[in-house]
């Protein structure tokens, strides 16, 4: 059975990413029926909070990741990370280092002016007695071999030479374990067989493997995700924009949007570009994950929230863009209903902002008109037409497509105006003068009251 995991950091945000390696491992888990295990990884007790906690779990439910087993916590597990310390040393596989920073500063700084990479030179293995003084454990670097090597899922076959290692810091100082090690503890003690992360954690892997090796557990199978990059080809940051899955939300984007285009950016499928998250979980393998770094295209995104915002289901983008319209002040039980609405918006909405931006003038009362459209109309000659407009429109029992293309071609014979004439003021009228639907869409979603009100006022 695969067992995957997403072992976060809770130092911050859930940033796209780390979204993205959650992603792969949620669709991998589900599409070969095995378990996604969450664990927070917050043995860096300074840098860790609960809030970051949170900011991750919610940006993990707000994408549709649950998982099966979890959230656990490592700092709940620090007596096992202890014992599993205590067991390198009693096996010989580990050593108190009493080195002290000031000694290390020093060994590097000799080694750089030596020309040699900076590694710890082994002084406290050798030592025999056990001084009264702070120390941290290192592992040893297993001398029986030169390299170690892994085939990884994605990148292929990897060598690493161990004189490019030196003995790993295990246990700090405060008694605290590291990383590399816990890691390791955790990933075999939950059963781990398979490790997709950000290969930004490839040159850890052959510490991890011989970490696995020296504590008598199976080696699980590697799979490291290409990193994401800003149009620069520099590591995505705050420089590109947002990186932050929550932003993306506040931004207006739907979560099967940001899912659909995180999962993309890095995997394949032919040509096709639209995959729904079953669709997802149908077609993903890690063989189609490419293995160089994916580049990443706002203008994409945007798109395929166009999209999904386009052929979303009205009630739910009516739900979903109501905290949007709340930020507004927009009270929309004073008004046309919400679903209509937001039906009149789907085809003209790139983001859930924009759609609360169009749905404004549905709900103003009174209407505000823009400066440069107040020009288009009110001018005196109008009155008389929007005279006709109002007397035809109040006549008119249903606004259907139907009945509001007869009322438009008799207001056109009364009053010898062409369409275009009659529509665009009457949209001023209607609208303010803001970008908007087609005029019979505006008059339907507003309602006859409504849309009388506003001619009455364009009147007085
Ligand atoms: N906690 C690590 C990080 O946030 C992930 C480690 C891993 O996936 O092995 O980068």
């Amino acid at each position: 059975e695969l067992r995957v995991r997403f072992a976060p950091s809770p130092t911050g945000y859930l940033h796209i990413g780390g979204a993205r390696t959650a992603l792969f491992n949620y669709l991998l888990a589900k599409k070969e029926a095995g378990s996604f295990i969450l664990r927070i990884e917050d043995t860096d007790v300074a840098r860790s909070t609960q809030e970051s906690v949170d900011a991750i779990l919610n940006a993990m439910q707000w994408l549709g990741l649950s998982c099966d087993e979890g959230p656990f916590y490592q700092s709940d597990r620090f007596d096992l990370y202890q014992q599993k310390v205590q067991q390198l040393l009693d096996e010989g596989k580990a050593y108190r280092c009493y080195c002290t920073p000031e000694e290390l500063d020093e060994k590097r700084e000799k080694a750089k002016r030596d020309g040699l990479k900076p590694k710890y030179d082994g002084t406290c293995r050798r030592r025999t007695d056990q001084p009264d003084a702070p120390y941290v454990v290192r592992f040893k670097l297993p001398e029986d071999r030169a390299e170690t090597v892994f085939v990884d899922q994605i990148k292929g076959s990897i060598t690493f030479r161990h004189e490019e290692l030196d003995d790993l810091i295990i246990q700090r100082t405060d008694g605290t374990p590291t990383y590399n090690f816990v890691v390791v503890i955790d990933d075999a003690e939950m059963g781990i067989n398979l490790v997709i992360r950000g290969d930004d954690h490839i040159n850890n892997t052959p510490r991890q493997i011989l970490l696995y090796e020296a504590l008598g557990y199976p080696v699980p199978q590697f799979a490291h995700v290409p990193m994401i990059l800003g149009a620069d080809k520099k590591r995505l940051s705050k420089r590109h924009g947002a990186t932050s899955v929550m932003a993306y939300k506040e931004m207006g984007y739907l979560p099967e949007a940001l899912v659909n285009y995180l999962v993309r950016l890095g995997w394949s499928f032919g040509d096709e570009e639209i995959f729904s998250m079953d669709e997802l979980i149908e077609k993903f393998s890690l063989k189609n994950v490419g293995r160089s770094a994916g580049v990443f295209n706002p203008e994409k995104l945007l798109w395929l929230n166009s999209h999904y915002i386009k052929t979303g289901d009205p009630q739910r983008l009516a739900e979903l863009v109501t905290p949007f319209l709340q930020q507004k002040g927009i009270d929309v039980v004073k008004g046309p209903d919400l679903v209509a609405v937001v039906k009149s918006l789907q085809e003209r909405s790139g983001t859930l902002v924009e759609m609360a931006d169009g749905a404004e003038f549905y709900y103003a009362d009174p209407v505000v008109y823009q400066e440069k459209a107040k020009t288009k109309f009110l001018k005196p000659e109008q009155k008389y037409m929007f005279e006709i407009i109002y007397e035809k429109l109040d006549s008119c029992d249903v606004f259907s497509e139907e009945k509001l293309e007869a009322v438009f071609a008799d207001i056109m014979a009364v009053t010898e105006v062409k369409f275009g004439k009659i529509a665009q003021p009457l949209r001023v009228a209607l609208t303010g003068g803001v970008p908007s639907p087609g005029i019979y869409e505006i008059l339907q979603v507003l309602g006859k009251g409504v849309s009388l009100q506003r001619i009455d006022q364009a009147l007085n």
